[in-house]
């Protein structure tokens, strides 16, 4: 599984064009997009970047597993703890993927 970074999505999938398609779901109303109005007869581009994290961006402590405390990963912790997107990728079922596994605030 890889992990790609698209806009404020991080989306675990085999590949990208499956990455893109839980991306243009989850901007189905495209806020996240912006475009400027094309005149009459002219054409604006969307350009949407899709990066693909190392194997060891996946793998190191980066990311809070959850906002208030109390999840599978920090129960026994006073709060959040720091845990690697494998981490989010191992705790979910493998039919779920593709899917965002962390958004940015
Ligand atoms: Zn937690």
């Amino acid at each position: 599984m890889n992990v790609y970074e698209i806009g404020p999505y991080w989306i675990a999938a085999k590949s990208a064009d499956h990455a893109l398609g839980v991306y243009v779901e989850e901007t189905h109303e495209l806020s996240d997009l912006v475009i400027g109005e094309p005149g009459e007869g002219e054409t604006e581009e969307v350009t949407i970047s899709i990066r693909q994290l190392t194997r060891n961006q996946v793998e190191s402590p980066s990311v809070y597993c959850c906002e208030d405390g109390g999840c599978s990963f920090c129960k026994d912790e006073e709060d959040a703890v720091l845990i690697s997107y494998q981490d989010l990728i191992n705790k979910r079922e493998e039919r779920e993927f593709p899917c965002v596994i962390a958004k940015e605030e």
